[in-house]
């Protein structure tokens, strides 16, 4: 039997779901806007419909659910951080889609983990003994993997929060509750609010990234950014010495207007940079899907 899963990114825009097969190719899609509804059963209704239009194939032995927050992923359920879905927080997702699929086996894991877990598999960290992931977005998310222990977890599903280590102290709010976080300041949020602050104008953080060859505004917040980058980056390396660093995450899309200033500074701020690769991430939109796939892979002991 050639057994496949169904992984399903979950984000604050759109819910991609897929077929994923065993070499983790993507067999047949199937989304939904996130932003048409609200609340948690809202959401929950849309990843139903996602799972009934994939259901129906051959061999679906199990389903894995990539979410933003912090995921308790033994329980499948959302603790009380749920990232940037509205009431998401404290969302027993396995409960709920267990009552309507009852006889599959449903995975939840947190969304910048999932993409680790792809790249892992098949992408920029393939041949890496450990990593760091980091997913520029709307937020910021990172996952941390060796060889040796799989994902770090931490004590309360709380570890490898990389948006939320403070890069500032007493800095700027986070809507996590800390002030400073490294997301208000690394992050494709962080861009646009940044840039309307200094011209109480809000452009998508695309459209800045595009216009910072000419516009100095733009530039000077891309350069702020860039430069945060660099410096959490030498101090990830400094706690996790990780052989490689994966950058993904929408963000990643306009890297042509930053990733070689990002280096530049890397270099300028490391005391070693040697010996650590920065590497941009290679899947980009599918990662969340295919490392969700992967995920229930993994816990149903169908791994390689
Ligand atoms: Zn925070």
């Amino acid at each position: 039997m050639d057994r496949r899963t169904i992984g399903i990114d979950l984000g604050g825009t759109s819910i991609y779901g897929g077929i994923i097969n065993r070499d983790g190719n993507i067999l047949k899609r199937a989304n939904r806007d996130t932003k048409t509804v609200e609340g948690r059963e809202g959401v929950l209704g849309l990843i139903a419909e996602v799972i009934e239009e994939l259901i129906q194939e051959r061999d679906v032995v199990a389903i894995g659910i990539g979410s933003p927050g912090f995921i308790d992923s033994n329980e499948g359920k959302v603790l009380q951080v749920g990232g940037n879905i509205e009431g998401w927080a404290n969302t027993n997702i396995r409960g709920k889609l267990s009552k309507r699929f009852p006889h599959i086996p449903i995975y939840v894991e947190n969304d910048a983990n999932v993409a680790a877990l792809c790249e892992h598999w098949i992408g920029a960290a393939k041949n890496l003994s450990s990593f760091i992931m980091i997913t520029l977005g709307t937020g910021l998310g990172g996952a941390i993997y060796t060889g040796e222990e799989g994902l770090l977890t931490g004590h309360g599903f709380q570890g490898a929060e990389l948006g939320h280590a403070i890069l500032y102290p007493k800095g700027r709010q986070c809507n996590c509750g800390q002030q400073g976080c490294a997301e208000e300041y690394i992050s494709g949020t962080a861009v646009e609010n940044r840039y309307a602050e200094l011209t109480s104008i809000r452009k998508k953080g695309k459209e800045i990234f595009l216009s910072s060859k000419d516009d100095a505004i733009a530039s000077k917040v891309i350069d702020e950014f860039v430069e945060n980058l660099a410096i959490y980056l030498v101090t990830l390396k400094n706690i996790f010495d990780p052989e490689g660093i994966v950058i993904g995450g929408g963000v990643i899309n306009s890297r042509e207007y930053w990733w070689d200033m990002m280096l530049d500074y890397y270099r300028r701020y490391s005391n070693s940079p040697e010996g650590m690769k920065i590497l941009p991430a290679i899947y980009l939109n599918d990662a969340g899907m295919i490392g969700a796939g992967k995920a229930a892979f993994d816990r149903l002991g169908l791994g390689k």
